[in-house]
């Protein structure tokens, strides 16, 4: 675990260097319906260490002010990360830019790997020793687009990463709230820590800047992940919507179970999808939680209307449960812990390899397979190989043979034979002569 950013002006490569990093695991990704393409947070890893890395060249302002743009990425790097590759030019020398970031960076003693880019070729070696001047350690010369010292960079920030993540208690239930700024995140924690018999225990820094709150209810404990903008307010890049995804991404990353966010009266935008789209790839546990709910004028049918759409907009999340509450009058709030508690519990629910099994023969006699892709799918047995989220294998004949709509059919089955409410399931095929 650890959270590694890359900053550095336009055009020196930060998003060659990110691709390089992340690999072939951007495309993992992208598959999921909701989720965009131009990426600037992933997963990597090098030699046994795993960690996520953000690309901030990637957030933008509206107005593009080159100065206050680098500013802000500087800052949000410094705010995410562990670690900041700084990335310059090694052919163009230090600019005044470049000169600024490094001001910004070293203000934040943060721990920064500089690399200077576009060292195709050894000719060019010798520039590197302009960037000394900056005053931020030793430069690497790099090659992005040729792969040339990417690993050097990696075993530096290896190097820098915190050795581990600080032991949270096992028991604890750790959640995030995200959604798009004004949702009312912050005025839903503040319900939630508000109800009578919860027990603030202590409001601590991590070492991020993030704050998380941890409590007590009824005897459970629970963490909220700061979802930031939510305690600090007022930066220029606060309702940035890609620094909003960045905040919500690592916020999902630190929680077991995510309560998403929309608005009642506003209805759903493209934004929640997005946001959707993150929390239901990750595997958490997951509540549609609808906030402003005083604010609609309802009759009969406006709750099931609204679930109606929700379910159209946000298909992969069928297994979330929907909540319908008002941050503002507290209606219903209290609903959520018991919805937070299933979904956790359901991601860490394990099934007899033997009931699995009775289910997987009785699901056959109900709806036998049929021909596709040139043959029958034969399941032989299956066993459930992980928790958070629930993973199963079946060994098959051929995996080849599993039609989409069949597999849709047995996910089906495994959820109304063990309920597996709030947590998305993962069926796996392996053959097996
Ligand atoms: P955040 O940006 O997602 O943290 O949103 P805030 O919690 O700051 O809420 C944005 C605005 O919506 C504030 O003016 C809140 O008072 C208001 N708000 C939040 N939840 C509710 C609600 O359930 N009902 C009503 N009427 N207003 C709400």
């Amino acid at each position: 675990k650890g959270v590694v950013a890359i900053v550095g002006r336009a055009n020196v490569g930060k998003s060659t260097l990110f691709n390089r990093i992340v690999g072939e695991r951007i495309s993992i990704v992208e598959d999921t319906p909701g989720v965009t393409r131009d990426r600037i947070y992933a997963r990597a890893s090098w030699l046994t260490r795993d960690f996520s890395v953000i690309d901030t060249g990637g957030i933008e302002l509206a107005n593009h002010d080159f100065v206050k743009e680098i500013r802000m990425q500087a800052e949000i790097a410094i705010e995410e990360a562990d670690v900041i590759v700084f990335v310059t030019n090694g052919r163009e020398g230090v600019t005044a830019e470049d000169q600024m970031v490094a001001r910004i960076l070293q203000k934040s003693k943060k721990p920064v790997v500089l690399a200077c880019n576009k060292i195709d070729d050894v000719a060019f070696r010798d520039n590197i020793y302009d960037f000394y001047s900056l005053g931020i350690g030793d430069p690497i010369p790099v090659s992005s687009s040729h792969g040339i010292g990417v690993g050097d960079v990696l075993d530096q920030v290896v190097r820098l990463l915190p050795d581990k993540e600080d032991d949270l208690p096992e028991d604890e239930i750790k959640f995030s709230l995200i959604g798009r700024p004004n949702v009312g995140k912050s005025s839903l924690t503040n319900a939630l820590l508000g109800e009578e018999r919860v027990i603030v225990s202590d409001i601590e820094g991590t070492t991020r800047d993030a704050i998380d709150t941890a409590f007590t209810k009824d005897g459970q404990k629970y963490r909220v992940i700061d979802t930031a903008g939510m305690r600090k307010r007022g930066k220029i890049y606060e309702n940035v919507e890609k620094y909003s995804v960045l905040r919500a991404m690592s916020a999902i990353e630190k929680s077991d179970v995510i309560l998403i966010l929309v608005d009642g009266e506003r209805g759903i935008i493209e934004q929640d999808k997005h946001i959707a789209g993150y929390a239901h790839e990750s595997g958490k546990g997951v509540v549609l939680v609808v906030n402003k709910w005083d604010l609609v004028n309802k009759d009969e049918k406006t709750m099931a209307k609204m679930q109606k759409k929700l379910r159209e907009d946000f298909k992969y999340l069928d297994y979330a449960r929907i909540a319908f509450v008002s941050a503002k009058t507290s209606a219903r709030v209290q609903t959520l812990f018991d919805l937070i508690h299933e979904a956790y519990d359901n991601q860490r629910k394990r099934v007899a390899t033997s009931v699995l099994n009775d289910v997987l023969v009785d699901a056959q006699a109900m709806n036998p397979t049929s021909n596709f892709e040139g043959g029958r799918l034969k399941i032989y047995y299956g066993n459930q190989v992980a928790v958070t989220p629930p993973t199963f294998v079946l060994f098959v004949n051929d995996p080849k043979f599993l039609h989409f709509s069949y597999k849709r059919y047995l996910e089906n089955k495994f959820r109304d034979a063990f309920g597996f409410e709030g947590t998305p399931i993962h069926i796996i095929c392996r053959k097996r002569d």
